[in-house]
């Protein structure tokens, strides 16, 4: 492992030829890019032709977290999840948690080379069932992100990708059997708001996580509530009914609370009263596991028996206090709690 500036270069999957121009077909916005210019993520350059992975094997950050940070609660609970991230991202919000990190560029900080086998044996030696790719968005470090997860299940981890679900079909499906479980992020319900907060559109983020469910992959989901912007109780109750009905009853939604950061410094924290009324809609829609997060959740955090209402996994934040399971059902009546042990 060592110090890098930029270089790490390679070549990219999922583009074409137009010309002396490359048009990526990664993530949905279809760059075409000029010679010697970047796609819209900022690491992904085309060089005569051809288009090339900034980033690969380049990592900003890297840290054994618990499972339930990314947040999953239905996946491995109580582990630990060594997590990786590079720089850059393919969404723009303006109420970006990570900026420092999603908006840098080559040059702006010290990244550090890292092999597959080095991911592998950081996880090992830190004691984590998983590894993730998270603090920036994995879509856009697909070609190491494929990779090094692959050595992974070779070593009989598990992977995950925390996601804004911004990436095409093609590449997504590639993610079978190569990453087991997805948080996706769901920022809103309205195409309005993806466009005029995140930079992109909702309906690609929609699909995206239909078909990862589709695959096979553990989808959870985290909605960041912000205030006046994505808190309707007609958008709570659109999205969950689309999860209902899209998804399935059973996939776990974490609704998370919004704090004043990167251009949306003028908006205030969400009050407790917005996220009990999202919980209770989604809750009365049918979804079975709902959450609170970024905020003292009290027994919100807890995942109760969607049949016989025992609660069969106590946390405190991350933390896993006790359960009552029997294998990865309930313990009590037995019931699926859509869980991976
Ligand atoms: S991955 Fe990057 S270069 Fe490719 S289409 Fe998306 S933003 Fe553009």
């Amino acid at each position: 492992m060592s110090i890098s500036g930029p270089g790490n270069d390679s070549e990219a999957e999922f583009y074409a030829r137009e010309g002396d121009k490359v048009r990526c077909s990664l993530c949905p916005h279809s760059c075409l890019i000029a010679d010697r210019r970047r796609g819209l993520c900022g690491v992904r350059e085309n060089r005569d032709g051809k288009l090339y992975s900034l980033i690969f094997g380049l990592a900003s950050s890297m840290h054994p977290d618990p499972i339930e940070k990314k947040p999953l609660f239905h996946f491995l609970p109580g582990s630990t999840s060594m997590s990786f991230g590079s720089i850059g991202c393919n969404l723009f919000c303006m109420h970006c948690q990570n900026f420092e990190i999603s908006r840098a560029r080559l040059g702006d900080l010290p990244l550090q080379h890292i092999t597959p086998a080095e991911v592998v044996s950081m996880a090992k030696d830190s004691g984590s069932k998983s590894i993730s790719w998270t603090y920036n968005e994995p879509t856009i470090w697909h070609e190491f992100t494929t990779l090094a997860s692959k050595a992974a299940h070779e070593a009989g981890l598990k992977t995950v990708y925390v996601t804004n679900g911004y990436i095409q079909e093609a590449p997504l499906r590639e993610l079978k059997g190569v990453i087991d479980a997805m948080n996706i992020d769901v920022k809103g319900f309205r195409e309005e708001f993806y466009k005029s907060v995140c930079g992109g559109r909702l309906e690609a983020v929609l699909r995206a996580c239909e078909i990862s469910v589709e695959l096979g992959i553990h989808v959870e989901l985290t909605y960041l509530i912000i205030p006046e912007h994505n808190d309707s109780e007609k958008e709570l109750t659109e999205f969950s009914r689309w999860v209902v009905s899209k998804l399935g009853r059973g996939v776990p939604v974490h609704f998370s609370a919004f704090h004043p950061d990167y251009k949306m410094t003028n908006i205030p924290r969400t009050p407790d009263k917005t996220l009990a009324k999202a919980y209770d809609i989604a809750r009365n829609e049918g979804v079975e596991f709902v959450y609170l997060g970024n905020v003292f959740a009290g027994e919100k955090d807890d995942t109760y028996c969607p049949k016989c209402g025992t609660k069969v996994i106590d946390r405190d934040g991350f933390w896993v206090r006790s359960t009552i399971l029997k294998g990865s059902r309930c313990g009590k009546c037995g019931a699926d709690l859509n869980l991976v042990i």
